[in-house]
């Protein structure tokens, strides 16, 4: 009964994100009262296992003491103030702790408060670096099929996926996008590193050509999250550093949901030995707490800013809440538990059992792949599993497992007809057991008819 009351208030006034609002005249809202470790509890006492990390932000569970009460301490303290003209110590100490722990180079912190700003922030820089260095024709961006950035006009335009993006294509600049490595078509018995390596021309290709005219390749490292958790392999990635070095454009690496330790290294460069020019991180940074992103560079970048006034060589862009305080705590916070757990090579014995949990759908004759690359997993349900057909969008496969985990206790949240886990890093390897077999099963059930 109090759910129901909640929602009945809610749909009054309330616009959700990613909804077409008419679906919840017959799927319920769940309004969640509390959260605690991996779980999340609604207004009648059922709990929800948080198989996603509440959209990717989550690493070390709900209310966890370890973050709460730095967060409780900075609010007696100070909120937040103006970073224009002033500055503070959680600020400060994370600034210098990201520089000390994000690949080589990246010594320069410019911060936002959610992705989608952190990557307008780095493809505006990259712009704006090489119109202060007298290089007025690089106004263009190189981006790779079925990628995403975010939603706002510039993220969404060197954004590739259609859903989000297709309608809104009258107002968006044009990228020059290049065919993704995504291994998921590879040719049988092809490795995905022979894949993604042999994908790699094209890049070659369009970057011998449009070099002249393009300020910067922006991409996933490893992991095209939006794009149905599809996966590449590493060595793209060390391609596309020396090819962009050779032909003078930035790389732009987008670890907003990979960043922290999905990938199993902290961050998914790491597996290339890469540095980019630019690295946008947020989601996890604030541990799934507040809102918070931030865009790392060079300090070559950086000088290429640094002038006298007059010269109106500075960066121009700001948001009102800009490094606040105290997501910035949330942040440091975080970074302890990182520092204190050994976090990253705990994680390793929780892939190996993920990894585990689902291997009886191997030959599941409606599992085209099941494919992980350190925390995230992803099972791709197709209509014929030899030739990869996948099933109509129409049909809604994923809502059905979807709304089976919901009844079993368990948030899992398709994205089309990939069911993936994404769990936070605390969850025991009996949850893990549970999570799985409440997506096998609703997997089971989403594909019993043709
Ligand atoms: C979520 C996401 C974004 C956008 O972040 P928001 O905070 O949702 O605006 C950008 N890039 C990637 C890879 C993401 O997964």
């Amino acid at each position: 009964m109090k759910n129901k009351e909640y929602t009945r208030r809610d749909l009054r006034t309330i616009w959700h994100p990613c909804t077409q609002m008419k679906d919840h005249e017959s799927l319920p809202m769940i309004p969640i009262k509390k959260g605690d470790g991996v779980w999340l509890e609604d207004f009648e006492g059922n709990r929800y296992l948080d198989a996603i990390s509440s959209w990717w932000v989550n690493l070390f569970g709900h209310s966890n003491p370890r973050i709460n009460e730095p967060l409780k301490k900075q609010l007696d303290t100070l909120e937040h103030v103006i970073l224009a003209g002033f500055t503070h110590e959680p600020v400060i100490e994370l600034s210098e702790k990201l520089v000390e722990i994000t690949p080589g180079g990246l010594n320069r912190c410019f911060y936002a408060d959610n992705g989608s700003s952190a990557i307008e922030v780095a493809l505006k820089m990259s712009f704006h670096y090489w119109r202060n260095i007298g290089k007025e024709k690089k106004t263009r961006f190189i981006n790779l099929s079925n990628s995403y950035h975010g939603e706002t006009l510039g993220a969404l335009a060197v954004g590739d996926v259609e859903l989000y993006k297709d309608t809104y294509a009258p107002l968006l600049m044009q990228p020059i996008t290049v065919p993704s490595p995504d291994c998921y078509h590879r040719e049988t018995g092809e490795s995905c590193h022979d894949y993604s390596l042999r994908m790699f021309r094209y890049m070659e290709q369009t970057l011998e050509k449009h070099a002249e005219e393009t300020c910067a390749v922006i991409i996933e490292p490893l992991i095209q999250c939006a794009g149905n958790m599809r996966m590449y392999d590493a060595v793209y990635l060390e391609l596309l550093r020396k090819a962009c070095d050779k032909y003078d454009v930035h790389l732009i690496a987008d670890e907003i949901a990979v960043g922290f330790g999905r990938t199993g290294t902290l961050f998914a460069c790491e597996q290339a030995n890469i540095s980019p020019d630019f690295m946008c991180l947020s989601k996890g940074l604030t541990g799934g707490y507040l809102p918070l992103s931030v865009v790392l560079t060079t300090d070559r970048v950086y000088q290429a800013f640094y002038d006298d006034y007059e010269k109106l060589t500075a960066f121009l862009h700001s948001h009102s809440y800009t490094g606040n305080a105290l997501a910035c705590r949330a942040a440091l916070a975080t970074l302890d538990i990182f520092d204190q757990d050994n976090v990253i090579d705990a994680n390793k014995g929780l892939a190996r059992h993920l990894h585990q949990s689902v291997a009886e759908l191997e030959n599941h004759p409606h599992v085209g792949e099941i494919r992980q690359t350190g925390m995230v997993l992803a099972i791709e349900m197709v209509k014929d599993r030899k030739t990869k057909t996948p099933y109509d969008w129409q049909e809604r496969r994923g809502l059905k497992v979807y709304q089976h985990g919901l009844k079993e206790g368990v948030l899992l949240r398709p994205l089309g007809n990939v069911v993936y886990f994404m769990p936070p890093y605390i969850i025991t390897p009996q949850q893990i057991d549970m999570m799985a077999e409440t997506a096998i099963n609703g997997i089971h059930l989403a594909t019993k008819n043709q």
